[in-house]
């Protein structure tokens, strides 16, 4: 056989040679080969070294990858992040909830009191969407009407004049039977406030048209 085939053969063999998966008599010519053949020694040392490279990088390039991959996942996180504030900030620019509507928006008439002390009083908002709930809440002393409307933080829609059931509401406390002090409409806080009733104000007795209209509301 010519060396030169004989080399071509040896440097094919190499790299399965180097990862071990060459038979013990190939292993065996190949050595036999490599002992009198400088050039394909050289051969070898070069894919061993090539070899090496890729299996075993050096720490340095390990950091740079790992660098990367925390920069990879600092984007995506990061990404991430932006993407929720975007979302959430679109939901509380455009998508609809609940508002209460101001005290500036409402306004209060009809107020007066029926004989067994229960003050009458109605509401029509300014709203920009829909009444949602109408909630009617308080403590020991005073009684607290509220109205949330349905709509954007800014809504294109036109506003409209909603009327809203009249209401009665006891001056006792059914519980406690303690008078109570105040009725109030409440808007976004504590100080947007309406006095509907408070307990030395003078309000009108009900006409008898308005007892009737009571004694029907209480199904007598
Ligand atoms: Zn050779």
């Amino acid at each position: 056989m010519e060396p030169r085939l004989n080399c071509e053969i040896v440097q094919d063999l190499l790299p399965n040679y180097i990862e071990g998966l060459t038979g013990e008599s190939t292993n065996k010519s190949i050595q036999a080969h490599l002992a009198d053949c400088e050039n394909c020694r050289k051969a070898l040392e070069q894919m061993t070294r090539d070899t090496q490279g890729i299996k075993g990088a050096p720490p340095k390039q390990i950091n740079f990858m790992k660098k990367i991959k925390r920069r990879q996942w600092l984007i995506a996180s990061v990404s991430v992040a932006i993407v929720a504030v975007l979302l959430i900030g679109a939901y509380y620019l455009f998508g609809t909830r609940d508002f209460p509507v101001p005290a500036s928006d409402v306004k209060v008439s009809d107020v007066y009191r029926t004989n067994d002390g229960t003050v009458h009083f109605r509401v029509t908002a300014h709203v920009k969407g829909f009444v949602s709930r109408v909630s009617t809440h308080g403590n020991k002393h005073t009684e607290i009407y509220r109205i949330y409307e349905h709509r954007q933080l800014f809504s294109m829609e036109k506003e409209s004049v909603v009327a809203l059931p009249e209401n009665w509401l006891s001056t006792k406390n059914a519980n406690t039977n303690l008078e109570k002090t105040g009725i109030y409409f409440e808007g976004i806080d504590k100080n947007d406030r309406i006095v509907i009733w408070e307990k030395d104000m003078t309000v009108p007795p009900a006409t008898a048209e308005q007892e009737e209209a009571y004694r029907k509301y209480l199904g007598k």
